[in-house]
């Protein structure tokens, strides 16, 4: 029997109507001493039953709820059945070989991440719950997958969050290489699964590269943060005259160099700039450069709502500059892939960035994830990817 947590009145609606997320300040009353991810029963302030989640002590998001059914076990078949549902998912859809498998509560799994490259999968635990049934998971996806290998990749911030150190390893099947290539809408890209940001690939700006490069042709192009140059690629496929993209990262500029090579593109029609876009785009600003189309994806400038005011000045720093080196009907393509930034708080940056550059603005388009990272309705916090396409006058 799973040991009881009881929650405060007033705290319950949210887990009720399915939010996953309980926080420490929710919970009235805890049972004995519960282990670091171990499967609990939330009871509501009247104590009947709500769902069944995973519990830690150490996490500021003391459970995650994972069954609203009291009639249903979670054990081994459970986590089973849920790999399998988000599996068939993705096969509804004509993705190329690359893709997100599982994500996470959106997917119904909280704390579990798994990226297909090829016949490769890239394995992230972020949870402790997670944790104590990692080999069911790692079994099941070997059941239902087929892959090659399994590598694991759990590490960064939201770990440490739940008190639990990195692991970097080969948990099923040979070793991966370090650089493989993928197919996304016909072009192909170096991915360092191992070592690369994320897992090795913006899988999730898949759709959108497809989307904002229909407004290149001819068109002189700045990409900021261009990593592995997502979108700079499609800029070229899609007949850019001329493409300029920068990144901070020496290895990332590298791997978007061979891409440029491998996808038979001339690297004459594209210009790569290691260095801090900030502090580029001031600099392209008083040589007075302007362009037509500019990409703005910057890395998550707010982790969560904490980071949330300083990261709102960093946005409208940027969009400005963005909207400053515009010609006149200029395309811009900005993004947030924030947790702590909402669409609504996005919009209203871009509205503010406007009104202190005198440019006014049209949304050409709404942008956010792809297929194979759902939003959950029940969870906001799981739409963390917005972009406008802007038409700046
Ligand atoms: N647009 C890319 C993904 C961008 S991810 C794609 O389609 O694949 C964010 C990128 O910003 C990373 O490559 C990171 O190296 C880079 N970065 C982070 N801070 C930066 C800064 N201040 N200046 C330039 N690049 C930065």
């Amino acid at each position: 029997m799973e040991k009881k947590v009881k929650l405060k009145r007033g705290s319950e609606f949210q887990p009720k109507n399915g939010h996953p997320w309980v926080f420490s300040g929710a919970i009235a009353e805890v049972e004995g001493k519960i282990l670091p991810g171990e499967l609990v029963t939330v009871l509501d302030s009247r104590e009947r039953f709500l769902a069944y989640g995973y519990y830690n002590d150490k996490s500021n998001i003391r459970i995650r709820l994972l069954e609203w059914d009291k009639s249903k076990k979670v054990n081994a078949e459970w986590w089973k059945e849920k790999i399998k549902e988000a599996v068939v998912h993705r096969s509804h859809f004509n993705i190329d070989d690359s893709y997100r498998l599982i994500f996470s509560e959106a997917d119904f799994i909280p704390g579990l991440i798994v990226d297909k490259y090829l016949d490769f999968l890239i394995f992230q635990s972020l949870t402790a719950g997670i944790e104590r049934v990692k080999d069911i998971l790692i079994n099941a996806l070997i059941s239902i997958i087929n892959p090659t290998s399994i590598f694991e990749r759990s590490e960064g911030e939201s770990r440490q969050l739940e008190g639990l150190d990195p692991v970097r390893e080969v948990v099923f099947g040979q070793e991966i290489p370090e650089k493989i290539i993928v197919t996304e809408n016909r072009l192909r890209f170096y991915a360092d699964i191992i070592h690369g940001q994320k897992t090795g690939f913006y899988l999730d700006q898949r759709e959108n590269r497809e989307l904002v490069c229909q407004f290149v042709k001819g068109k002189k192009v700045l990409d900021c943060f261009c990593f592995t140059g997502g979108f700079s690629l499609y800029a070229l496929k899609n007949g850019a005259k001329k493409v300029i993209s920068i990144d901070s990262s020496a290895p990332a500029l590298n791997l978007a160099d061979k891409n440029v090579k491998i996808n038979d593109f001339s690297n004459k029609d594209i210009t790569f700039i290691e260095g801090n876009v900030f502090e580029e785009l001031r600099y392209l600003r008083d040589k007075n450069k302007t362009f037509d189309v500019i990409i703005l994806d910057p890395p998550k400038l707010a982790p969560t709502v904490s980071h949330k005011s300083k990261a709102i000045r960093a946005y409208k720093d940027l969009n400005i500059l963005g909207m400053k080196l515009l010609n006149k009907n200029g395309i811009l393509a900005t993004f947030s892939c924030s947790g702590g930034i909402t669409r609504r708080d996005f919009r209203r940056i871009l509205y503010n960035a406007s009104n202190d550059t005198g440019k006014r603005i049209q949304i050409l388009k709404s942008l956010s994830q792809p297929t194979d990272h759902p939003i959950r309705l029940s969870m906001p916090e799981s739409e963390y990817l917005k972009g406008f396409i802007c038409r700046v006058l």
